[in-house]
């Protein structure tokens, strides 16, 4: 039998699971499935900032892998990829000695982005010993949990270091969470969430004045236990610096063999499969789709999630596979921590409580239905 594995249990293997599970439902797979991913349950990220403002708890924003894999009669692999031989089809896995190798015959990877903290090191000493990570999301909560204890019990000073839409969201959920915590957005350089429209933007800066976050423009460029460096202004004092930067490929991925785009993310064409290898398949944020480009972020990782199933399925039983159209436009939400959002997509925006339960009901439709399988 021919072996797909699906690397990291991100948006679109979720998907792949439950297309998996209705498909066993009528006839046993003529393909062995194995998932690789270090988490039993995925925590959705779209609904963390809800969880760090208080309006969920963990395992509302939780999607529990088991039953859909038990569903799926998927094999489950509680480890994380960190090398790839493409010309090999092997992955291995974790960092034992000898290391533990997994071959396949289709190989899918949804790993999502990193925070690269070898990197970000480099770029803000004593990030490593000081800050708080908010990849991997599932590290994140636990932290969050035990800053919000230390909180309750003396203020503390809080900085959000990265300002796109999901520092923002934090900055904005930790706000509502400790009103009597001073917090403040560190923007790098650029304004809050620069890659929306000038309106939202102005819709956000207005929130954030509003809610008392500081919204300073500056790098930091160096992280201690009491305080954090800002290029060219100095020192502000700070308790508990939380690094929400960018998306960034894992470094796994450099000496794969795999074509990767500029930043180091799988090239990816129009059948969400490898430019270079057509045994291996990937969606969501550790992919560029060359010829379509779009932003990496989990509605896109959702979306493409049909195609990139059936083309597996069609791959392992060599059938022809059907192109996919990223949509050039999509719906964006952001909350504000309190029940309040901003709704955008294209140039149209909107803001209110009623955007914050429409976001709230999207959720929740999304979670009740990869938990159905
Ligand atoms: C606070 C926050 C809020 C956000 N809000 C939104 C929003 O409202 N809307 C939106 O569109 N986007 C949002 N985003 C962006 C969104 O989280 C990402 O774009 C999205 O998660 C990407 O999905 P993915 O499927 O590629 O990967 P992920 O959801 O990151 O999943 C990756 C999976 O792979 C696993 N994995 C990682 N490395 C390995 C490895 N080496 N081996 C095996 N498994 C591995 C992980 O454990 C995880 O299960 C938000 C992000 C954050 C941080």
């Amino acid at each position: 039998m021919k072996h797909l594995v699906l690397l990291g249990a991100g948006h679109a293997h979720v998907h792949v699971l439950a297309r998996l599970a209705q498909r066993v439902k009528l006839a046993p797979l003529p393909f062995r499935v194995t998932l690789i991913a270090p988490y039993p349950q995925q925590i959705y990220s779209g609904m963390l900032p809800g969880h760090v403002a208080g309006h969920y708890s963990l395992a509302q924003c939780s999607i529990a892998l088991t039953g859909l894999l038990q569903s799926a009669g998927v094999t489950y692999l509680q480890a994380r990829g960190t090398r790839l031989d493409a010309a090999r089809q092997t992955i291995i896995l974790g960092q034992g000695e000898p290391p533990q190798e997994l071959h396949y015959d289709l190989l899918s990877v949804n790993t999502g982005p990193v925070m690269d903290r070898e990197r970000i090191e480099q770029l803000m000493p004593g990030a490593r010993e000081h800050a708080l990570f908010l990849r991997p999301i599932e590290s994140f909560s636990p932290l969050w949990q035990r800053l919000l204890a230390l909180a309750r019990q003396q203020p503390l000073r809080v900085a959000v270091i990265g300002a796109g839409a999901a520092g923002v969201e934090l900055a904005f959920a930790m706000k509502h969470q400790l009103p009597d915590c001073p917090v403040t957005l560190v923007c790098g350089g650029a304004s809050p969430v620069a890659n929306y429209s000038l309106a939202v933007q102005q819709r956000v800066l207005q929130q954030l004045r509003l809610r008392g976050i500081t919204v300073l423009p500056q790098s930091c460029t160096a992280i201690a236990a009491d305080h954090i460096t800002l290029d060219g202004v100095g020192q502000l004092a700070c308790d508990a610096p939380v690094l929400a930067l960018g998306a960034q490929a894992p470094r796994w991925l450099a000496g794969s063999g795999l074509a990767l785009d500029k930043e180091g993310f799988i090239a990816v064409n129009a059948f969400q499969q490898s430019v270079s290898h057509p045994f291996v398949f990937a969606a969501g944020d550790v992919a560029s789709r060359i010829d379509a480009p779009h932003p990496r972020s989990g509605v896109y990782a959702v979306r493409a999630a049909p195609a990139l199933s059936s083309n597996l399925m069609a791959a392992v039983s060599g059938r022809p596979l059907q192109d996919y159209t990223p949509p050039i436009k999509t719906l964006n939400l952001l909350s504000c921590g309190a029940r309040y959002a901003i709704a955008s997509r294209g140039n149209w925006s909107a803001q209110g409580a009623w955007v914050w339960y429409w976001k709230d009901w999207i959720d929740r439709r999304f979670m009740a239905r990869t938990q159905q399988g």
